[in-house]
């Protein structure tokens, strides 16, 4: 998948925790959030690497099985703890962000499935429907299949950024319209 869907993964996450006031607090949860969710992809240098796409620390291998969202989700819960926030709650939200990744990449039409439950199986596994046109890697996204993607992510992904993007109301007192 292009990076559009986990994007908008990430930013619906971020809102959701940062939903109040102040604003610049909110920015950084969403770009943090779409980080995580962008995350298990940073696979790509497995190309440079000379790694084989079928290999499991391959693109769309190890980082994009659940044990590797399970364990992004430990870290990130230690660092909230750390800095004197729920541990459950970040730690939950990581999950979300990292977890979503390879289950978005199993619904697209090409490529190799994501190897969901590594390290108990080296399966590259895709869902039962898949309706999110595969991306093309790298520069290839420069191109008319790229942009093709992106237009379908950013339609799917719709209610995502709706969510995410929202305004809120200022609370003023305001009189009544009446
Ligand atoms: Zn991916």
């Amino acid at each position: 998948m292009a990076s559009i869907g986990h994007v908008a993964v990430g930013m619906a996450l971020g809102r959701f925790e940062a939903g109040a006031p102040p604003w610049r607090r909110r920015v950084a949860v969403m770009v943090f959030m779409s980080l995580l969710a962008l995350l298990p992809d940073a696979d790509v240098v497995a190309f440079a690497l000379r790694i084989p796409y079928s290999a499991p620390w391959g693109h769309r291998g190890a980082s994009h099985s659940f044990v590797f969202a399970g364990l992004v989700a430990l870290a990130v819960a230690g660092l909230a703890r750390w800095r004197g926030g729920s541990a459950t709650r970040w730690g939950l939200l990581a999950l979300a962000a990292v977890g979503s990744h390879g289950i978005l990449d199993a619904l697209t039409d090409g490529g190799l499935g994501a190897a969901l439950f590594w390290p108990f199986s080296h399966a590259r596994v895709f869902a039962p429907v898949r309706p999110l046109p595969v991306s093309p890697i790298g520069a290839g996204m420069l191109s008319a299949r790229g942009l093709y993607v992106s237009l379908v992510e950013l339609l799917v992904f719709l209610p995502a950024w709706a969510y995410a993007l929202w305004p809120t109301r200022r609370a003023r007192a305001r009189p009544e319209a009446g």
